[in-house]
């Protein structure tokens, strides 16, 4: 399928100023997802429907996550109206996006959940789109600058949010996210703490029948590849 088919717009009214407004997204039948990094990083075949997420309205500046759009209170409008509406720029974001472009769109989302004092799982998920989007180009140092922004807000999600509601990350993959998180930081004790609480939780049998079966295979290799880089490092040394 050519590029040109594969993204689509669809119409939606944006909450924050009651355009009515035109959002780009790919057709489901041209995702091939190839591969993911152990922090769920996606591989596509042509058209990578993440760079398409980002949903920003061109009026007023408003922007979020494609699943959560709709979800803003009155009062997160209002803040929305006084800090990013009154200084937007009217813009239009349809139409096929580079990397660069889908980077700008998922600043513009930060911005928003900064404005806002968004929820912490909503902005570390943000902050590992735009590392992907870094991975993607090559750019070890901001990845790892957002990579480090994301585990901030996956602790105090963890610690502050009830992640049992739907929608939302569940508690023990946010363990192993911090845990790969933290390896790939180079924070390998604290890697391995994360990653031990959540296999200790899986003989637990009230917890067990909660965590996916790969998510604990997954751990379980991750645990003992940060076990054997410490290893390596002190024999190094
Ligand atoms: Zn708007």
């Amino acid at each position: 399928m050519d590029q040109v088919k594969a993204v689509y717009n669809s119409k939606t009214v944006c909450p924050v100023c009651a355009s009515k407004i035109e959002f780009t997204k790919v057709r489901s039948k041209a995702v091939r997802l190839i591969k993911q990094d152990t922090d769920f990083c996606p591989y596509y075949e042509g058209e990578n429907p993440m760079f398409y997420e980002a949903v920003i309205c061109p009026e007023c500046g408003y922007g979020a996550h494609v699943t959560s759009f709709d979800n803003i209170s009155r009062y997160d409008k209002e803040k929305v109206r006084n800090e990013i509406s009154s200084k937007w720029h009217k813009r239009q974001f349809t139409g096929p996006r580079t990397i660069d472009q889908a980077l700008e769109a998922f600043k513009i989302v930060l911005l928003n959940l900064t404005c806002i004092d968004g929820l912490k799982s909503e902005i570390a998920k943000i902050c590992m789109r735009i590392a992907w989007l870094y991975r993607y180009k090559g750019d070890q140092e901001q990845e790892k600058k957002f990579l480090n922004y994301a585990l901030i807000n996956y602790k105090k999600a963890y610690s502050q949010e009830d992640l049992t509601e739907e929608g939302k990350l569940d508690e023990y993959t946010c363990m192993y996210i911090i845990g790969e998180l933290c390896k790939r930081l180079g924070l390998y004790e604290e890697s391995t703490q994360w990653l031990s609480r959540l296999i200790m939780s899986y003989s637990d049998p009230q917890q067990k029948e909660k965590i996916p079966q790969r998510l604990i295979e997954s751990a379980r290799e991750l645990f003992q590849e940060v076990r054997d880089t410490v290893a390596a490092t002190k024999e190094e040394g």
